[in-house]
């Protein structure tokens, strides 16, 4: 028996890919699809913060054309930045135009200055050293540190670089050169277009997979794992055996609900270090909110969130007609206190300053979604916790998966790919 706990994207598909291997989810909601959910509220459909669809892996996109066949568009992204008074296309290091003049100086300066810097390859590398080698420090300051520090809520000194090679283009000088001269640097990035379902928001996906999930059960919590016993045991008290356990649930929740094996567990999960997202979801009575762009980011200190999307602007069904929607992102330390209604009135103050936000622009629906954990953060100790405890617990039957049981940085295709890879090994 094959025990998934979890019925998000990655355990529903390593349960679709095992056929006729036994097993079973264990899903602790009433519904399935975790972080890939939509929900309704009002004639607005809003996602877990935006949830925009990258598909490079031809399997990937044979199961999703097959799954849900002229579901979803494929959208050329529009993506900017808002700072210090300017409005620039993403990414910020290839379109500096427009930002005040010392800033673009010190960007270009410390960019030409760091193209003779060896990218370093050292894991322990802090995530500053390796923007600094990349970006220089001009283009580090007035973006790639604050803006990851608002996100993450730690220095940038203490987080390391492993998370993020893959996911940030670095341009060349010739595309920062044009940048800062206003001639604009298109289709940069692993995300120039994304894929958004035409009609509902992206709970459609996880929806299309639960319904080709013969084996879960939903509203059952594992509560406690015996490794030496290899048995689950659930929340009403069930006990379940298995031979192999695939877990999606976040690691440090279950390194601390395990027993047995051959380590302090729970003294390795509190060496994990996590953010936290609050989201605060807007319903406006305007169509076409912030000119047609998808989302913003907002790297400057005096706005308080990271990041703003408009899921109207993705698609015209996920909001009434002659309205308009968005999801406003804050960053939130783990274990702090967060004010919401305070960080809903500054979010607003915040809104109408930059523009986005109109006088006169009435708040049909507001509604909040936390996160927790939102992001993992890649230091020293996650480095040190993940070379002990992934090769332990694969010797002891239990596979790390998923953006949150492999503790990683991780999208919707690489979560339907863990499960799909994981299943092949163990069929
Ligand atoms: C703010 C934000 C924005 C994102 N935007 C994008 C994007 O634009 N594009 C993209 O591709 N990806 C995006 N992602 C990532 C994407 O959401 C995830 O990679 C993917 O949905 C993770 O799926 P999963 O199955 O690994 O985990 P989850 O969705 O977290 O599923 C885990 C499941 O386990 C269940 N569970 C937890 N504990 C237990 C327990 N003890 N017992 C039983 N069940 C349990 C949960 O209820 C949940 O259903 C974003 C993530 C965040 C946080």
């Amino acid at each position: 028996m094959i025990l998934i706990i979890g019925g998000g994207l990655a355990g529903m598909s390593t349960a679709y890919h095992l056929g006729d291997r036994e097993h079973l989810v264990l899903e602790a909601e009433a519904e399935p699809g975790g972080l890939c959910r939509s929900r309704e509220i009002d004639g607005f459909v809003f996602d877990y913060t935006g949830h925009l669809l990258h598909l490079r892996d031809e399997r990937i996109m044979r199961l999703v054309d097959e799954w849900l066949p002229g579901t979803f568009a494929e959208v050329e992204r529009k993506a900017n930045i808002r700072s210090r008074g300017a409005t620039l296309p993403f990414p910020f290091q290839a379109n500096l135009y427009g930002l005040p003049v010392d800033v673009v100086k010190d960007c270009l300066v410390g960019f030409a200055e760091s193209l003779g810097v060896a990218l370093p390859d050292d894991p322990a590398t802090s995530f500053e050293e390796w923007s600094l080698a990349v970006f220089g420090r001009g283009i580090s300051d007035a973006f790639m540190l604050s803006y990851n520090e608002k996100l993450f809520c730690r220095d940038p000194k203490e987080m390391t670089a492993d998370w993020v090679s893959w996911a940030v283009p670095k341009p060349n000088l010739e595309e920062v050169v044009r940048g800062a001269l206003g001639i604009e640097n298109r289709g940069m990035g692993y995300n120039s277009k994304f894929r958004y379902p035409v009609d509902g928001g992206i709970g459609v996906l996880p929806a299309a997979l639960a319904e080709r999930v013969e084996h879960m059960r939903r509203g059952v919590r594992v509560v406690e794992v015996d490794l030496d016993a290899r048995t689950a045991t659930l929340d009403d008290g069930e006990r379940l055996s298995y031979d192999e356990l695939v877990v999606t649930t976040p690691l440090p929740g279950f390194l601390d609900m395990v027993r047995g094996g051959a380590a302090d567990y729970a003294s390795l999960a509190r060496r994990l270090d996590w953010s936290v997202v609050a989201c605060l979801n807007l319903g406006v009575d305007r169509a076409g909110i912030a000119d047609g762009a998808h989302w913003t980011y907002f790297p400057d200190p005096e706005v308080p969130f990271y990041r703003a999307g408009f899921p109207s602007n993705f698609s015209t069904t996920v909001a009434r007609e002659g309205t308009s929607s968005m999801y406003v992102e804050f960053g939130v330390r783990r274990g702090a206190a967060f004010d919401s209604e305070r960080a809903a009135a500054h979010a607003t103050d915040a809104l109408h300053r930059e523009g986005i936000l109109e006088p006169g622009d009435r708040i049909l629906v507001s509604d909040w979604i936390r996160i927790d954990p939102g992001y993992v953060i890649f230091d020293r100790d996650r480095q040190e916790v993940m070379e002990q405890v992934v090769p332990d617990l694969k010797s002891r039957g239990v596979h790390l998966i998923g953006r949150y049981g492999a503790w990683t940085y991780s999208y919707m295709e690489r979560a339907l790919l863990d499960g799909l890879e994981l299943a092949e090994s163990l069929r």
